[in-house]
């Protein structure tokens, strides 16, 4: 056993109770009757950080819930790690389906109970003690870090976009670590290599200058829903193919590691989507495996039609105007910005409007995906600490959603994100009985602080 592992065992009580005594706090942040709790968990954070042994510790008072920094730069010739976490929670509702009160830590059997118990206090806190080891056992940190914990992850993180956004030079750093993830199995450790982007429209078809009859005009009047439905034909096919001309013409290969992975699936992961979707079969491009689909393919989806005659019975109108809700992900792999693509998929659509109608593209948002390297040697450091923590080789899995904090820091500070993260699958995050595995939390500790020894070290 090393110095710091005899530390870690040593303390497991103090980093249990530490832990425990900042999810007693109910900070959740999109409730504006808990801001002053709100603003005691940043407190609090602070503290820790504090306690650690962190310089320069301090609020950042933003418009909303403020942010905690606090840094430790004496690792002359030794990588910046910018270390990201948020202490604010999501609300207990239903409150009726806990088993204990939502904010009184209790442990029943090998997890810890409690809201915030892994999202996100419990994997922050993980990485808090990692800092504390290292630093009480060896003196210092084998790297520089900047830790910067928000307040608002979970009601939009309006002022960390705008402070990185303000003051990218003060956190210059490395690459960027984020504990907010889980691993898809719990002896199955995993870094997640990429997040899809999306855009976000709204096509609008217009065609006569009101509502009319279709016994009386039917056969001469543009219908605007036909139109949309030609366009959305036009865009997407049977077979699940998006026909948008130079989406595909800057595509690059995936790492042969990942596309091993998706091939063979060795979770069951599709079969396991399948049964929670309750379809018979998956739909999509059938010459893709499904992880690859879900992760790594763009996706064009329609959300929604507004317009039109939709209620009980009847109504031969044709309508004046219709509109469709339409999203893009953008999986990394395409080397388009969420712009670039917009801007094809605007002209594809007007390219597929017949002539009788007016369309136009409205953009209601967007956001980049990101990539991680395997190759990066943040992503080497972290993959070979899960490795001696585990005891095997960390998978490369993907999220098909976004993760705007993310994207926000590969976009702004250019660096590349570890997306390291301990939590498990039935966890209940954003759901009653939120829980953390003990077990999880520890070997959490052990493998951050063996990440930063080895990112030091040039692994
Ligand atoms: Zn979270």
């Amino acid at each position: 056993m090393t110095q710091i592992e005899a530390y870690i065992a040593e303390h497991e009580q103090r980093f249990l109770e530490d832990l425990k005594g900042w999810l007693r706090i109910p900070s959740i942040s999109t409730l504006p009757e808990y801001a002053a709790d709100v603003r005691r968990a940043a407190e609090y954070a602070a503290g820790q950080l504090r306690s650690i042994g962190l310089d320069n510790v301090r609020l950042i008072e933003t418009k909303g819930h403020p942010l905690v920094y606090g840094e430790w730069l004496k690792a002359a010739g030794r990588p910046t790690l910018l270390i990201y976490g948020h202490y604010d929670v999501q609300p207990v509702d239903p409150i009726e389906l806990w088993q204990t009160p939502p904010f009184e830590p209790t442990i029943r059997g090998e997890n810890l109970y409690c809201r915030g118990a892994c999202d996100d206090k419990g994997q922050t806190m993980l990485v808090f003690k990692a800092l504390e080891a290292l630093i009480t056992t060896e003196g210092g940190l084998p790297v520089n870090v900047r830790v910067l914990i928000e307040g608002e992850e979970e009601a939009g993180g309006e002022s960390i976009e705008h402070y990185v956004r303000s003051y990218p030079e003060r956190l210059t750093c490395d690459a960027a670590f984020i504990c907010d993830t889980h691993m898809p199995a719990p002896d199955l450790p995993a870094l997640i290599s990429g997040l899809r982007g999306i855009i976000y429209t709204e096509v609008e078809a217009r065609g006569a200058v009101r509502d009319l009859h279709s016994g009386t005009y039917g056969g001469i009047a543009p219908n605007p829903f036909h139109a949309l439905a030609l366009i959305i034909a036009g865009l997407k096919d049977a077979r699940g193919h998006i026909h948008i001309p130079g989406l595909y013409d800057h595509q690059r290969e995936a790492p042969a590691q990942e596309q091993r992975f998706w091939q063979e699936d060795p979770l069951h992961l599709a079969e396991t989507l399948r049964e929670e979707m309750g379809v018979a079969q998956l739909s999509g491009e059938p010459e893709y495996p499904p992880l690859q689909r879900i992760w790594a393919r763009p996706t064009l989806e329609i959300h929604g039609f507004v317009g039109g005659f939709s209620g009980e019975g009847a109504k031969t109108v044709i309508p004046a105007n219709g509109k469709v809700k339409i999203s893009m992900r953008i999986p990394p792999d395409l080397g388009l910005k969420a712009e670039e693509v917009y801007r094809l998929f605007e002209r594809r659509v007007k390219e597929l409007a017949p002539p009788d109608v007016e369309v136009t593209v409205r953009k209601i948002h967007a956001g980049e995906g990101v990539l991680v390297s395997p190759e990066a040697s943040v992503i080497r450091a972290a993959s070979a600490a899960l490795k001696e923590t585990y005891g095997r080789e960390p998978v490369f899995i993907r999220e098909g959603g976004s993760i705007p904090i993310a994207a926000l820091f590969n976009d702004i500070l250019q660096v590349p994100i570890v997306f390291m993260g301990f939590g498990l699958p039935d966890d209940n995050l954003h759901s009653p009985n939120e829980k953390y595995s003990l077990k999880q939390f520890f070997r959490g500790v052990r493998t951050v602080a063996r990440f930063l020894q080895l990112y030091g070290a040039g692994a």
